[in-house]
């Protein structure tokens, strides 16, 4: 790989920022080299033919030459754009992260078509379902799976004893729920019910996820146990989650 001097690559637009005059830096997700961070010149001139495919959230296939430093996408065609991930402000916190996720999770220049599938997947489902957040925490669950980070939910995580009926924790440095003498007093306490849904979200399609009935006090512990394993595994802490929280309390105030 470290030979060739062009490519060609199907990449979503996941993250970028202003760079020198008038181009920008894009970090993009792609099946075959993973996360990448490249360079798009003159895209901020009004006059860019590719400005318009390289925007957030657009599924383009690019064509890229390797410098030294960041490499350069010189040519880009739209394949897909998720417009509603854009436009409508309820839907727009998930899918930015749901791509952050993904961005903290998948590495640079390693295959990863098994994540870029479920990310297209999440975001197509994120465009359309009533039950965002139980996508976003099935995508989470699903992802750290893909990566071979899946969690012990179905016996104690660090014992393989079955799990009490209560006090089990969520314990993501044991690679799962725990029960209550390996657990202790220490990580998220969570319900039954609630590791029989997160059992239920690791496994089932992503656009099945919204038959799942679950109260709003689940659903609460569903994501901060999703958030938890996703914080462990990446060492990193999810920063668009604040604001996901303020997209969500204006929604309720309105
Ligand atoms: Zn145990």
């Amino acid at each position: 790989m470290s030979n060739e001097r062009t490519y060609i690559a199907e990449a979503l637009v996941a993250r970028r920022s202003d760079y020198l005059e008038a181009d920008r830096r894009l970090t993009l997700l792609t099946p075959e080299r993973g996360r990448l961070t490249v360079v798009a010149k003159g895209v901020r001139r009004p006059t860019s033919r590719l400005a318009g495919h390289l925007e957030l959230f657009t599924l383009a296939k690019v064509f890229v030459v390797r410098r030294r430093g960041l490499d350069l996408v010189v040519q880009a065609e739209t394949v897909q754009t998720f417009p509603e991930l854009r436009d409508d402000l309820s839907r727009v916190p998930y899918a930015y992260q749901a791509i952050e996720a993904a961005l903290i999770l998948v590495t640079e220049e390693v295959e990863a078509h098994a994540e870029f599938i479920l990310l297209l997947k999440a975001l197509s489902v994120l465009a359309a379902s009533a039950a965002l957040p139980l996508v976003l925490v099935a995508f989470k669950l699903q992802l750290l799976a893909s990566l071979g980070y899946q969690t012990q939910l179905v016996t104690c995580a660090r014992c393989g004893d079955p799990l009490s009926s209560s006090d089990n924790r969520v314990r993501p440095d044991a690679g799962g729920v725990v029960c209550a003498p390996c657990g202790g007093l220490s990580g998220l306490p969570i319900e039954v019910r609630g590791i029989k849904c997160l059992r239920w979200l690791a496994r089932e399609p992503l656009d099945s996820v919204s038959r799942l009935q679950a109260d709003p006090a689940t659903i609460a512990q569903l994501e901060l146990a999703a958030d938890a394993f996703v914080r462990y595994v990446a060492e990193q802490d999810l920063r668009t989650t604040p604001f996901l929280e303020r997209m969500r309390a204006l929604k309720t105030q309105s």
